[in-house]
């Protein structure tokens, strides 16, 4: 290992994410990450689905001396890591069961004398000792553990065998190791330090807001003509459809197809052939849709799932946060419909039945939070953000809840009475007894505490509420945080610093109505907001795109490989916008790096070349001359970043350029009358007064000066950016 990380060390990291993965900039913390583990500590990783966890094994590996292990849930899924891994070059392999002694002897053959970078192993093989006894012999730098929350006997994942893991590590060696999972609760990621005793290990949380997705619930009436038609209204996307049972999977399957939808069916109870043919039919692209149980998905890393569609209520929100997050993680598109119904609950709380007292006691809460995710009002982003520990302090305006809200109401009475009771119990109750409390419901426990003798007691009842009414306000003051969880106690409920502050100083606090989703009525027939990010006009040459498209199935038919292995859907649109005719400009694409661009490069410049010749498209590199090649590469890509709402800090970020040049680049491309809509990123900086107000300067104005206008404002500590950004808006709007 790498003692002191140097600058040198950087450097080469830099250069290999690029050489290998075509990446040109690292994501969020994965460079600190790396870092971390590079200097031999303990690493905790926690990031959503899709925000790039692999890499922060996969880099170090390739960069250290020795072999890297790294622990995998499924068998059957550790190919599609493998054949990703080998289509950038890298000599990856797996060792399970399923190999001939033949396979098993040449993996270890690499493995001893060097060559093999990366291991993936279940952890019932790592447990087998002819496997252990030669791991000893193996050099090995660190081990990775995916899916880390598979530790955890509080989540909703968990694997026996995974808690055994720690004591296989310390046998093989004195190992670095980095933990990765994209779904944790405070309380189990808590038990994952534990167990593997890191709890000196630096944790790297990145937001679990996953800001393309589109969550949404509908009632769960006429279930089948509405998935029809939202899957109709999808054609041509790849989706998910999870359903509880084998028998609802079969059903759905054949419906669609009847229906004219390229579906199949992926369950436990098909023979493993079937199962493989069908999900490897699913990732080539020769279906639309897979229906299936949760079975299907763990470790499937297909980027360009437009649709996840819960047909019935998963059983706890780590399932269905990671169910979603399967959707759009490539970034773009990325559709969550979830049908519910209070039939489902009751049917998943019957499965329960037979467990022991404490696995039933779980499997009740973590069902309990999917009720009230499903029927609050409050904006689901919030909701699934606060699950996972995260507070987000607005709505995310890009959910059902806040595109078609519930009725609002207005309250600071109710929260002080919540708070105050809260308080006066000494947090250590939980929603139901505060609630009792308040509503003066005569029981035992009420009284044994003396709670019956609070001011508190009953004043909930002269309000005039039910008693949901006050369970949903309790569940809601969590999700604005003016009550906390603990994390050791399910259940039980604290007042944060916000909450302490609210009761000596009260204001009006906005509320939802619960959706009561038995009188929510369905409109079939509405099919306007099926494919709610869909619809914008697109920078990319579309033809272009679709014979990229075509050529890439047809290569990936020829090696056996599923599409996106050969290239993802952000890389060739980029193609499709920068129409690239060398090997160098080919690497130059993000997430094409020299090794894709040697295996598989050559045709698609072909097409590209041919394409160009044929409809006579000048290229940036054609009509300028090379100094400022760049500047129309720096537009085209401002503008398909703009199309995707990246934030001009992000694309300011990646092309290390300064915010202010990028606006600049921004200016030309409006002056020359190119529509940009910049709405989502003025609406995340400048508060929607203050817009309106510089909106109204430049409508009034004589000139559209920006000295004048920074004179104009000159008390109002408006910055030239702000007036610059309220300009494009304006010119855009009424100019172009
Ligand atoms: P996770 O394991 O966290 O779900 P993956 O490791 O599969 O996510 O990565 C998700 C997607 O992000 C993949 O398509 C991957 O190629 C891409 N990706 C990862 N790191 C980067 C990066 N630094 N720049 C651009 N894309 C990246
Ligand atoms: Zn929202």
């Amino acid at each position: 290992m790498v003692k002191q990380v140097d600058n040198v060390v950087l450097d080469t990291l830099k250069e290999r994410l690029k050489e290998i993965f075509g990446y040109s900039q690292f994501r969020g913390e994965q460079e600190v990450i790396i870092q971390n583990i590079l200097l031999g500590k303990n690493t905790f990783v926690i990031m959503p689905t899709g925000a790039g966890k692999s890499l922060c094994y996969q880099l170090p590996a390739l960069v250290t001396e020795g072999m890297t292990i790294v622990i995998s849930p499924l068998i059957a899924l550790m190919k599609n890591q493998v054949d990703q891994l080998t289509a950038f070059g890298i000599n990856a392999q797996f060792l399970n069961s399923t190999l001939t002694k033949a396979e098993m002897t040449r993996v270890k053959n690499d493995a001893l004398d060097g060559s093999l970078k990366l291991l993936y192993i279940a952890p019932e093989s790592l447990t087998k000792d002819e496997n252990l006894e030669f791991l000893k012999r193996v050099k090995i730098s660190f081990v990775a553990i995916d899916e880390a929350h598979c530790i955890s006997e509080w989540g909703h994942d968990f694997r026996p065998e995974y808690r055994r893991i720690y004591g296989i590590i310390e046998n093989i060696g004195n190992l670095p190791i980095i933990a990765l999972t994209a779904t944790a609760t405070p309380k189990v990621q808590q038990d994952i330090r534990k167990n593997l005793q890191m709890e000196e290990a630096e944790t790297f949380k990145s937001s679990f807001n996953r800001k393309n997705l589109y969550y949404e619930i509908r009632a769960k009436k006429d279930t089948k003509k509405q998935l029809i038609r939202y899957v109709r209204n999808n054609k041509g996307k790849s989706g998910i459809i999870y359903c509880l049972s084998r028998k609802t999977v079969e059903e759905i399957a054949e419906l669609l197809s009847v229906n004219d939808v390229r579906a199949l069916p992926y369950h436990a109870g098909l023979d493993s052939n079937t199962r493989m043919a069908n999900q490897d039919a699913f990732l080539n692209e020769e279906v639309d849709v897979i229906v299936a149980t949760i079975a299907f998905g763990m470790g499937i890393d297909k980027p360009d799932v437009r649709f996840v569609i819960h047909y019935d209520v998963p059983k706890s929100l780590e399932g269905y946060y990671q169910e979603t997050g399967r959707a759009g993680r490539d970034g773009l598109e990325g559709n969550c419909l979830m049908f519910y119904s209070y039939d489902d609950i009751q049917k998943l709380e019957k499965f329960n039945k037979d467990k022991t007292v404490t696995e039933r006691d779980n499997a009740r809460h973590l069902l309990n939070e999917m009720v009230a995710y499903s029927t609050l009002g409050v904006c689901r982003r919030r909701q699934l953000l606060s699950y996972f520990g995260e507070y987000l302090d607005k709505d995310c305006g890009f959910c059902d809840n806040c595109l078609k809200p519930t009725e609002k109401t207005k309250v600071q009475d109710e929260v002080v009475l919540v708070l105050r009771a809260v308080q006066l119990t000494e947090q250590r109750f939980d929603g139901d007894h505060i609630t009792d409390l308040i509503t003066a419901t005569d029981n035992q426990y009420v009284r044994s505490y003396e709670h019956d003798k609070l001011d508190v007691f009953g004043k909930g009842l002269e309000m005039n509420e039910s008693r949901d009414y006050w369970l949903s306000t309790i569940r809601q003051l969590v999700i604005l945080n003016y009550l906390e969880k603990d994390i050791e106690n399910y259940g039980i409920i604290k007042i944060g610093e916000k909450g302490l502050n609210y009761i000596n100083d009260p204001y009006p606090v906005t509320l939802h109505k619960d959706h009561n989703f038995e009188e929510e009525e369905v409109k079939v027939e509405d099919d306007s907001a099926d494919s709610a990010s869909g619809g914008s006009a697109h920078a990319y040459d579309e033809t272009l795109l679709g014979m990229l498209k075509a050529l890439r199935k047809k290569v990936a038919k020829e090696k056996d490989l599923p599409p996106y292995v050969i290239f993802q859907d952000p890389s060739m649109e980029e193609m499709a916008t920068t129409y690239p005719t060398t090997q160098q400009e080919m690497a130059q694409i993000n997430g094409v790096g020299m090794g894709k661009v040697q295996k598989f490069g050559r045709q698609f410049i072909d097409l590209i070349t041919r394409y160009v010749e044929e409809n006579d498209i000048e290229t940036a590199k054609d009509v300028v001359i090379k100094s400022t090649v760049n500047k129309s590469k720096i537009k085209i890509f401002i503008i398909s970043q703009v199309d995707r709402k990246v934030s001009l800090d992000e694309i300011a970020d990646v092309k290390d350029m300064a915010l202010s040049d990028v606006i600049e680049e921004v200016e030309h491309i409006c002056y020359s009358g190119t529509k940009l809509n910049l709405d989502y990123y003025i609406n995340q900086v400048i508060d929607k007064e203050r817009q309106q107000d510089i909106y109204d300067y430049f409508m009034n104005a004589e000139t559209d000066n920006i000295a004048a206008a920074l004179d104009e404002f000159s008390n109002d500590d408006v910055s030239e950016e702000e007036l610059r950004l309220m300009r494009i808006k304006f010119l855009s709007e009424l100019a172009n």
